[in-house]
């Protein structure tokens, strides 16, 4: 069948900004595409019928060696603190295809990654490694089956070529799919050159796509400063709730739209530490699991800070006001938070003493490093067991809990359902995915393949999944993961 065949509804309305918001830029051909994983749920919901075209046609697609027709392919502008300190970005190797909209109405921008230089590429080679953009594939595809905010990935395509790390590794394109890649470092970067007309156009293109709402406010800058905040409190405790550690937190990895963005060096707590790290540069802990409210706030702050001449033309008015939104950050955590802890607790109603009774959980796995998932999910299952101390321990724990659930309108076995849905059986454990990936590097997908399909179905308890629940024992020593760049 033919290529055209296939529906791509573009409308790309990212390069109908200014000039500076991007370069336009066609990917670098490969030389042996090779269609690893195509994601047939996901290009369905994007209008593209799978069986439309055979894989090799599928790989010239989503390696950029052929444009789908109506895209415009181009580098986006940005900027970002990482590690704290302000530099100037871009997209060093990624494409903008453009913005597929979806039968349903939703708009979807559809990205290469690892698909060549640009002008931003700085020192880099523009490409991507195989490993990598399927742990990206795996993670990103694990997180929305979890029900949490992120980007996508549609498919990966082995290039056929070496890229070169601290050796030479398979090469690979991810296609990635998100709400948008308008970032907080995109508006630092205009802010950073006091560029207030592209700011002021960012502002509005980004209301307009994410928060029409706010267009109707008295401040419109406010008010996406505040739905920005909201949607970033709440996906921080939904990653704490299912023990996601993203890594590198940096504001040009934080997305406007609230999704979970830029996997790479992230992981999943085995037994719970709350200062966990898994990233082998972040020395300091900057992005520990636990601190990962208080980075959000502070990228919160840096994205403010670009708004200030918008919020109001008196500079210490527009301060007073930005400045209380973001003292309000912790506060919204805070009760976001609560709300996780209470689903994840099957309570429905509120007591005074949620918080209390949640955290004597936390303290009682971090005392025994325990593991994160596991115990959660088997808070209603297992009965106490009084034979050591960590059991003697939980025992009056539980206790209290049950007396706890049982002081709700909704009966307990309703509410312990319910609790399931917020307990995930399956998480990306890091061993799975280290074996999936080191498989797939040789050739063998049967295990990537295997673990896609489980991960797609968390939080149902089935036979089959045992070995998948096993908590990863490192000797003692703590899993690192590393950039993959
Ligand atoms: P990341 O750590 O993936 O968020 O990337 C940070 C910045 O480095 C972005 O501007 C990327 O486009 C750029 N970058 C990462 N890897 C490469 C590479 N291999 N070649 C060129 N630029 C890169
Ligand atoms: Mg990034």
């Amino acid at each position: 069948m033919a290529a055209s065949s296939i529906s791509w509804n573009f409308d790309n309305s990212y390069v109908r900004l200014p000039a500076p918001f991007y370069h336009r830029h066609n990917p670098t051909t490969v030389r042996a595409p090779q269609l690893v994983v195509l994601n047939q749920g996901l290009a369905h919901q994007l209008g593209l019928d799978p069986q439309a075209v055979g894989g090799s046609q599928w790989a010239a697609f989503f390696c950029g060696n052929e444009l789908p027709p109506g895209c415009d392919p181009i580098a986006q502008a940005y900027s970002g603190c990482q590690f704290g300190s302000f530099t100037t970005l871009g997209d060093g190797r990624a494409i903008l295809l453009g913005e597929i909209v979806a039968p349903d109405g939703g708009r979807f921008d559809l990205q290469y990654k690892g698909s060549g230089r640009t002008v931003y590429s700085r020192g880099g080679d523009g490409r991507a490694a195989l490993g990598p953009m399927l742990r990206e594939y795996l993670i990103s595809e694990a997180m929305h089956a979890l029900g949490i905010p992120t980007t996508r990935s549609l498919a990966v395509v082995a290039t056929g070529e070496a890229v070169y790390r601290d050796r030479p590794l398979p090469g690979a394109v991810l296609t990635r799919v998100a709400a948008s890649h308008i970032r907080v470092g995109t508006f630092e970067h205009f802010a950073a050159k006091s560029d207030l007309e592209n700011l002021r156009i960012l502002v509005d293109y980004t209301i307009r796509r994410h928060y029409p709402d706010a267009l109707e406010a008295n401040n419109p800058c406010m008010r996406l400063l505040e739905a920005v905040l909201d949607r970033q409190a709440e996906l921080v405790a939904r990653w704490l709730g299912v023990g996601f550690v993203h890594g590198v937190m940096n504001t040009d990895n934080m997305a406007i739209s609230g999704e979970t963005i830029d996997y790479g060096p992230c992981a999943f707590l085995d037994s719970y530490d709350p200062h966990t790290v898994f990233s082998s540069i972040d020395h300091r802990g900057r992005y520990a699991f636990d601190n990962q409210p208080r980075i959000a706030q502070w990228n919160l702050a840096r994205f403010a800070e670009t708004l200030l001449p918008l919020i109001d033309p008196q500079p210490a008015l527009a301060l007073e006001m930005a400045s209380a939104m973001i003292g309000s950050f912790q506060d919204q955590f805070q009760r976001r938070w609560l709300e996780e802890l209470r689903a994840k607790l099957g309570l429905f109603n509120a007591e005074p003493e949620d918080a209390a009774l949640a955290q004597e959980l936390l303290d009682w796995m971090h005392r025994h490093s325990a593991d994160y998932t596991n115990t959660w999910r088997r808070i209603a299952d297992d009965p106490p067991r009084a034979d050591d101390i960590a059991a003697r321990e939980y025992a009056p724990w539980h206790q209290r809990w049950r007396e706890r659930l049982g002081r709700q309108e909704i009966s307990v076995p309703a509410a312990i359902e319910r609790m399931h849905r917020r307990n995930p059986v399956i998480v990306p454990r890091n061993l799975h995915v280290e074996q999936a990936l080191a498989a797939a590097e040789e050739g063998d997908l049967t295990f990537f393949e295997n673990l896609i399909q489980v991960l797609a179905d968390p939080y149902n308890e089935r036979p089959g999944i045992e070995a998948y629940r096993q908590p990863f024992d490192a000797g003692g020593k703590c899993y690192r993961t590393f950039c993959g760049t």
